[in-house]
């Protein structure tokens, strides 16, 4: 099975526990005792993206403390940017995006990290994060606004949750979450943490992510061709400062499929007047942190 990585996600998985989407729903079909129904959403290229139809997994309260008990182990080891002038900002932007996404009924939460590098990921139970690198690699506010539509996309398909149960087994992962025994829990999180499982996506699930995010910005009325911008600026940054873009494009090519597909969904939206590629907002805090 071919290991597959988030956009912005740099570390290897072990084969163990790399999976695909479809291995989720055999999953589900095997722990529930009933059928997937698949649902398309989209027509991306040659691809027809599916989701696991009314199936949910996981209640949005145990999502939800899945990811804060793993906010909290993760927040201990990275330094949060703390300028509010910056965090509002990019909260203000993700929160107009939060609005037009599929899943509006959760509490989002975007904070921005200093950590080193170009890189975004989204947390179980709303909890996104954003380098500063990224947004000073960022040309305009649609590229950054790409960026946010396909983690919280992320969430929406709850793409980490359905990770988990791929690797653990849905009774597991319920168990431990509604047990009574904070201390197993607590290290399933740790554990989880540790290898970094969270961020692993399946193929399907970053061409998911991909479709959620370009519609997401487009219907905040915001230009679309940020995704495919940010590909691009991804693209030069490798040029030019190959570490910042970490070991994701230092040891994969380019997803060409997935600029083509993004292209091509871009084109087939209907015309819309008033969609914004850029603020002065954006520009400021790009100063602001140069
Ligand atoms: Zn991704």
């Amino acid at each position: 099975m071919k290991q597959n990585y988030c956009l912005f996600t740099k570390t290897a998985l072990a084969p163990s526990l790399q999976g695909c989407y479809f291995t989720a729903c055999f999953v589900l079909i095997l722990s529930l005792g009933i059928g997937c129904n698949f649902t398309t959403v989209g027509n991306v290229g040659n691809t027809i993206i599916k989701e696991l139809g009314d199936v949910n997994i996981f209640t949005d309260a145990e999502e939800l403390r899945f990811g804060r008990e793993y906010v909290a182990q993760h927040e201990q080891k990275v330094r949060i940017h703390r300028d509010p002038v910056v965090t509002n900002y990019v909260n203000d932007l993700g929160q107009s995006l939060v609005r037009h996404s599929k899943r509006p009924n959760i509490t989002y939460t975007f904070k921005v990290v200093e950590t080193k590098g170009i890189n975004a990921y989204a947390i179980p139970g709303g909890f996104i994060y954003v380098h500063l690198d990224l947004i000073r690699a960022a040309k305009n506010e649609s590229e950054l606004a790409a960026v946010l539509g396909h983690e919280i996309g992320h969430i929406v398909g709850q793409h980490s949750m359905k990770r988990l149960t791929q690797v653990y087994s849905i009774e597991i992962i319920k168990q431990l979450i509604l047990d009574e025994d904070a201390s197993k829990f607590k290290k399933l999180v740790a554990d989880v943490l540790a290898a970094g499982l969270l961020f692993r996506y399946s193929r399907d699930h970053e061409r998911e992510s991909d479709f959620y995010g370009v519609q997401n910005v487009y219907d905040a009325s915001i230009a679309p061709e940020g995704a495919a911008g940010f590909f691009e600026t991804l693209s030069a940054t490798r040029r030019t400062a190959p570490s910042a873009v970490g070991k994701f494009l230092s040891t994969h090519p380019m997803p060409n499929e997935r600029v083509l597909n993004v292209r091509n969904q871009i084109s087939k939206l209907p015309p819309k007047s008033g969609l914004r590629t850029d603020s002065s907002r954006f520009q400021r805090i790009k100063q602001r942190i140069r």
